[in-house]
């Protein structure tokens, strides 16, 4: 998918975990960190190694990080220097204005453990009770309805997970870019994906009873009767969705959604009382949904029908419990963070409260935390220096497109002309978010996560009744990562990417465009990777080009799938290459571009040699520390059970694929990343 370029912490976007210079340090006068490199391995036989093996012998991962790197950093940084806003702004005191207060009350709420401990599960009560009223399917079907929130995004950030029974997103039509529609996905599991539930491996069948143990001790937490029966019951219904839903690779076939009406959905995926469904999430005047998974769908509504009752009640009561943990006392804090931080990512320690206090309030307060952010951190000419490099990018692929020797005349005036139409924001929207209508509680951390969920929600829904607006975003401006948005024909590039060691003014140009740079051209070839070349110059979901270019470009994608389905980091688990497919497309096309621009950049000159690396060496170096990240081996496999991104290390020998490199570093035959000239894969 076209994505962020990196995901997760989060999801599918370019995380870029490059780490270049350490940050907050001065940059080097070449930007490239020396130290950080191992210089005794041969840059032929392992890339990533050689660019970033001394960082990685010296620096070990933090005991409450799944993994560590630029991206981590920056991330750490960037909610550093929120918290001295906020703490600025309280001093501000009844002159802040009404967005900044509610920052400041949502935030101090939620750092308030003595207040949340003394409550217990009070706030919690009346959703509990409830459920436990849910008397008929019915009453099923509104309880589910009630929970949808807008919280999956199937092209943009590529986030396929909710623990709702069904995930929902508000975007333009898939084949109809002047109209908004609400997308159903597939949702209901407590684990990251089916594989969870339905692999033999050992460590997955592993993780199956720690989860199930994790259940237990929920409602036993909370005070439900029979917590061991209860597990068992939510854990069997799972397992049961898990077989109904879509893998990850298929998640990702834009072909397969449909666009049901309301009396399809209907007659199609009986089961559920889809009426009240609907009318419960809000969804009720909506004539058109698009069904994303047309096979998950009926299947979770055939189990709404044809699963006990009181197994039903169960697993709402679960996800509840779960889902509200984060912010009940401390005991329910530390289960969460046992099964979903240590369990399944093997973190040892948990972040300290006030980051993830600042992340929540990050999320619920998006824009009003960004406009904060950078009003302080993005100046005018950063803006417009990075305009220029995006400028430069998009000129660089175009002459990449004119060269392709493989595409024919018509198919290339389609591309060029989705290339000149492509809207590009960087830094911050030019609209910001209104608001006003959200209720910010003091001494309510529940009720004030809550309601910022439900308030996105209903924004979410207000776009059907609304114009298309082309400039909306789908990143915060504090958000480290970068996102094509296919539908839109737009991309993102939020201000706390576009900071050292990935952007820096006064840093050496081979180092800028390595590092930044390929970014932008990652962000820009999504357009043009195996998802974003089905999608035209509107947006639109069409076929523009002709068979005979399409069936040149799907095998040169199948080429690049092959190669990453042969990175194995355990014995058990490779890398999938169609899952990621389209991250390695637009690893390799935006790196190509960002090498065109930045000998484009030398008007004919050669660049000189800075701490003993020529400008091509350097170019490289920073593009595979922009990549530097340590993982531990359980956040690893999730990685590769959920991400459309590799791992980290991968992307950074994506380098093989590209002429220069080999002349650069004088790579041959045998060394371990050599491919001889017609194995390397060229996209675009
Ligand atoms: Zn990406």
């Amino acid at each position: 998918m076209t994505s962020p370029i990196a995901r997760r912490a989060a999801a599918g976007a370019i995380v870029l975990a490059a780490a270049l210079a350490a940050c907050g340090t001065k940059a080097p006068i070449s930007g490239i960190d020396v130290q950080g490199m191992d210089k005794s391995v041969a840059p032929g036989d392992d890339f990533n190694a050689y660019a970033n093996g001394g960082w990685a012998k010296a620096t070990p991962i933090p005991a409450d990080k799944p993994a560590y790197g630029i991206f981590t950093m920056l991330a750490d940084q960037t909610r550093q220097r929120l918290l001295d806003l906020l703490q600025n702004s309280a001093k501000a005191g009844a002159g802040a204005s009404g967005d900044t207060r509610k920052i400041g009350d949502y935030y101090s709420t939620y750092m308030d453990e003595a207040g949340i401990e003394q409550k217990g599960m009070a706030p919690l009560k009346a959703e509990l009770d409830a459920i436990a009223a849910v008397a008929d399917r019915h009453a099923l079907a509104r309880a589910v309805g009630g929970q949808l929130r807008a919280d999956v995004d199937a092209l943009n950030d590529t986030n396929f997970d909710t623990p709702n029974l069904f995930g929902i997103w508000v975007t333009q039509g898939l084949t109809d870019p002047t109209h908004t529609y609400p997308y159903v996905l597939q949702g209901g599991l407590g684990m990251p994906d089916r594989d969870y539930y339905l692999s033999p491996s050992a460590h997955m069948a592993d993780l199956r009873k720690q989860y199930q143990a994790h259940i237990e001790a929920m409602f036993q937490l909370a005070g439900f009767d029979d917590p061991a029966g209860r597990a068992a019951r939510v854990f069997g219904i799972e397992t049961k969705i898990a077989q109904v839903h879509a893998t990850r690779v298929e998640s990702e076939d834009v072909h397969t959604p449909v666009s049901w009406t309301r009396a399809e959905l209907i007659a199609k995926a009986p089961g559920l009382d889809w009426p009240v469904l609907l009318e419960a999430s809000g969804l009720q005047d909506a004539p058109v949904l698009i069904v994303w998974h047309p096979k998950a769908i009926p299947g979770l509504s055939a189990l709404a029908a044809s699963e006990p009752l009181d197994a039903w009640k169960d697993w709402l009561a679960y996800h509840t419990v779960e889902r509200a943990s984060p912010l009940l006392p401390k005991a329910f804090v530390d289960a969460h963070f046992q099964f979903y931080g240590k369990a399944l990512s093997g973190t040892p320690e948990q972040r300290p409260r006030w980051q993830r206090a600042m992340d929540s309030t990050s999320f619920a307060l998006g824009e009003a935390v960004g406009k904060l952010y950078v009003e302080r951190y993005f100046p005018a000419a950063t803006k417009a220096k990075v305009q220029a490099m995006v400028a430069d990018l998009v000129k660089a692929f175009g002459k990449r497109i004119d060269a392709l020797t493989w595409m024919s005349p018509e198919t290339k005036v389609k591309a060029k002309q989705k290339l000149q139409t492509l809207k590009v924001g960087v830094g911050y929207p030019d609209k910001w978010q209104d608001y006003s209508g959200l209720e910010v509680v003091k001494g309510d951390a529940l009720g004030n996560a809550e309601r910022a969920d439900l308030f996105e929600y209903r924004r979410q829904l207000a776009k059907l009744q609304q114009p298309i607006d082309r400039g909306e975003w789908w990143m915060t401006p504090q958000t480290v990562n970068a996102v094509n948005l296919p539908l839109q024909n737009a991309l993102n590039f939020p201000a706390a990417i576009l900071q050292p060691p990935y952007f820096d003014a006064n840093a050496d140009t081979a180092h800028n465009y390595g590092a930044i740079g390929a970014i932008i051209g990652h962000e820009i070839s999504h357009s043009f990777d195996d998802q974003g070349s089905q999608f035209d110059a509107d947006g639109r979901m069409a076929n523009w080009w002709t068979k005979d270019d399409f069936a040149h470009f799907q095998a040169a994608g199948e080429a690049l799938a092959k190669q990453f389905d042969g990175y194995k980091p355990f014995p058990d688990l490779a890398v999938n290459g169609h899952q990621t497919l389209s991250e390695n497309i637009a690893d390799v096309a935006g790196l190509l571009a960002a090498y065109d621009a930045y000998r484009l950049s030398l008007g004919g000159h050669t660049d000189v040699a800075k701490e003993g690396f020529e400008g091509d060496q350097r170019f490289f170096i920073s593009f595979g520390q922009s990549w530097r990240e340590k993982i531990r081996d359980e956040e690893l496999r999730r990685q590769i059970a959920t991400d459309g991104h590799a791992p980290a290390q991968y992307r950074a020998d994506t380098v093989r694929n590209l002429d220069p490199w080999y002349e650069a570093f004088q790579v041959h035959a045998p060394e371990k990343l050599y491919l001889t000239p017609a194995q390397r894969v060229r996209v675009w």
